[in-house]
């Protein structure tokens, strides 16, 4: 009893924990006191010993749960309170919304496939392109115990509009390529953190071996995460005649919002290519942002068809590049 005497209570999961280590405690004392012979009470505690564990990982399971719930609460305080500050600011005094919320720096990071990077050289873009699953969890951890939020596009859309203030520490993770890898090994590592991100979805290649289907992308959009365009077939949109560019545009968004019953109004451009035309006819579209890849967080005066992401890689330092 006394190792756990000093038990200290932070929160429901530690205090049910607490409570049934103690438990467990003193049904050892118990199982020692009732039987003499050695081998009967060594199986007695081992059996002890595994519902204690059996116990422990239902414990963490739950703490999952309520992470996700904390963060969906934060969000939606931050965002009460923003609109009812922007209200009430609205109508007396402008400059003091123009001062608490024009200035923001929002990290996006972009991964591609989450697989192994051995083997391949650091120079070629099969590892750029790669995150390794064990770092890929780490950074995920590391974002998680920094107290990062991991928001959506409309949600950061809103941020930029000086809609609402957002979290604290706001961070869009977002995925390219629509890779089956982000389904096998990303997607339980984001349920895990209770972390909303976003997969840009390139429509032709779904259900394609090694692409992800359409039954893990209406799965995934199911359990919060944003599903988002990156064109049908990912052609690079600069070199389209503009009837092509507009198809590819269109029929990637239709195709999906069919899968997610979802409005899709962000897209990334394939090859991180785009220009003035290219831009127009994004918005004309019904796109309200286009992403590309530039190592650097997005300001305020960044325009939102040209917001620039954090290419991830498994030298990347998350402490280097996150405020
Ligand atoms: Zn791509």
């Amino acid at each position: 009893m006394a190792v756990f005497s000093g038990c200290t209570i932070h929160d429901g999961v530690q205090e049910k924990l607490c409570r049934m280590l103690r438990v467990f405690s003193e049904m050892r004392v118990f199982a020692k006191a009732c039987y003499p012979f050695v081998a009967v009470r060594r199986l007695l505690i081992l059996a002890i010993a595994l519902l204690t564990f059996v116990g422990v990982v239902t414990a963490s399971a739950k703490t999952v749960q309520e992470r996700r719930a904390e963060r969906l609460l934060r969000l939606q305080k931050i965002s009460s309170a923003s609109s009812a500050s922007f209200a009430s600011s609205a109508s007396s005094n402008t400059s003091t919304i123009n001062k608490q919320t024009s200035r923001f720096a929002i990290p996006l990071l972009v991964y591609h496939h989450i697989r192994p990077t051995t083997g391949y050289d650091k120079a070629t873009w099969s590892w750029k392109m790669s995150v390794s699953p064990k770092v890929f969890d780490v950074q995920m951890q590391w974002l998680d115990d920094h107290q990062y939020t991991p928001i959506t596009l409309d949600t950061f859309v809103k941020i930029a509009r000086r809609e609402m203030q957002g979290p604290v520490k706001p961070i869009v993770i977002t995925f390219d390529d629509s890779h089956s890898s982000q389904y096998d090994v990303a997607f339980p590592v984001l349920k895990k953190h209770g972390f909303t991100t976003v997969f840009y979805v390139i429509t032709k290649t779904l259900d394609v071996a090694g692409a992800l289907s359409r039954v893990q992308v209406q799965e995934m959009s199911a359990a919060g995460m944003d599903m988002e365009s990156h064109t049908a077939k990912h052609q690079v949109l600069t070199k389209l005649p503009q009837n092509e560019m507009d198809w590819e545009l269109a029929e990637s968004k239709r195709v999906l919002e069919g899968l997610t019953g979802k409005p899709v109004r962000h897209i990334a451009y394939p090859a991180t290519t785009q220009n003035a035309l290219v831009r127009e006819r994004t918005s004309a579209a019904g796109y309200v942002t286009g992403t590309l890849m530039d190592p650097r967080r997005a300001t305020e005066k960044d325009d939102l068809l040209r917001i620039p992401r954090i290419m991830m890689t498994d030298d990347t330092d998350l402490k280097k590049i996150l405020p």
